[in-house]
């Protein structure tokens, strides 16, 4: 028999502690450390828009895993290059390259010079991208292109490239089991509506099955392209989200682990999955969220 609306009222609750206290009593949040083991040893990646926030955690933790780098910038060449010192510090290798994704020359230009530099590119991570927020009635022709060219259509540059150049070199299997890998970083957003970010949350969905479509045609050539979709992690682009203790505490009802994801977090995910560890995850997304894509509206019963 169906529940009543009384019935359902009367239901008891799960108990959730901290709908009665606050959120800061819950146990303190604690990033794991792990150790660094140097999976992608000998290997050659490009990361987009890597001098800041997630790109540049993933270049940092593909270095550390043994990969040399091409840092992506569009903008800021200083902030590129003290990337490029930072893990040259380290004693990998890196350089940096001005490209805008949504440019099919520069990204052709960027290839060259990764080929020039390191003879292939075995790795590519889709990262670059922004946001252009507003109402949907308010939002202009320039800004749904703006971000669905550099977050949609960059991505599919960089992508075909990368294919390119993964079919032309083949596999290597002293280097890797894959000819290549590519990895798009999507967002929770490729499945949870965003009003007020139509432009974003139609990328980012895109982002979805064109990684999906790549994925299923170039699998036969041991290509693997998979995604991952961070949930609210701690950059620039969503710094209203956690600059004010009353921000944060708003956000932490969207998200059941109850605490932010810092960027490392993401580095460590692309490590994985562009590593022979994960050679047989292909067309997948790795949502990286603390569970913001599992209706948090619902912790309470509904
Ligand atoms: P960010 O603003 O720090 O990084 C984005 C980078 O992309 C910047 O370095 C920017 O200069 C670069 N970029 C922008 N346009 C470019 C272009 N045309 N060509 C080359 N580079 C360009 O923000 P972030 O949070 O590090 O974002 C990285 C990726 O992660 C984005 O794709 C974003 O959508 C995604 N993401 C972020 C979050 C989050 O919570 N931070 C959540 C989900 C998805």
């Amino acid at each position: 028999m169906p529940t009543t609306p009384a019935q359902a009222a009367n239901r008891p609750k799960p108990k959730v502690p901290y709908m009665q206290n606050n959120f800061m009593d819950l146990p303190k949040p604690v990033v794991p450390r792990v150790e660094n083991r140097k999976l992608l040893k000998g290997q050659k990646a490009i990361v987009t828009g890597a001098s800041s926030g997630i790109g540049r955690s993933i270049a940092l933790a593909l270095g550390h895993a043994g990969a040399d780098i091409c840092i992506n910038y569009v903008a800021g060449e200083d902030k590129a290059k003290a990337m490029v010192d930072e893990l040259r510090g380290h004693g990998h290798t890196a350089f940096s390259f001005r490209a805008d994704v949504s440019n099919e020359n520069d990204v052709a230009k960027m290839f060259e010079a990764v080929r020039d530099e390191f003879g292939t590119v075995d790795i590519l991570i889709n990262n670059a991208g922004l946001q252009s927020d507003a109402s949907f009635d308010e939002m202009t022709l320039a800004q749904w292109n703006r971000v669905i060219g550099v977050n949609l259509t960059g991505q599919f540059l960089c992508a075909r490239e990368a294919v390119r150049e993964f079919k032309r070199r083949g596999v290597r299997p002293e280097i890797s089991c894959a000819a290549g890998k590519i990895i798009c970083v999507s967002s929770v957003h490729e499945v949870i509506p965003w009003a007020g970010h139509v432009n974003y949350a139609a990328s980012k969905g895109g982002v979805m099955l064109m990684m999906k479509s790549i994925a299923q045609e170039v699998a036969p050539y041991r290509i693997r392209v998979n995604s991952i979709a961070p949930g609210a992690i701690r950059t620039p682009i969503n710094m209203q989200a956690w600059d004010t203790p009353a921000h944060y505490r708003e956000l932490l009802k969207l998200i059941p682990y109850k605490r932010i994801g810092e960027p490392e977090e993401i580095g460590r995910a692309a490590v994985w999955l562009a590593s022979d560890e994960s050679d047989y995850v292909q067309g997948t997304t790795l949502f990286v969220d603390g569970g913001m894509t599992l209706y948090p509206g619902f912790e309470t019963g509904g």
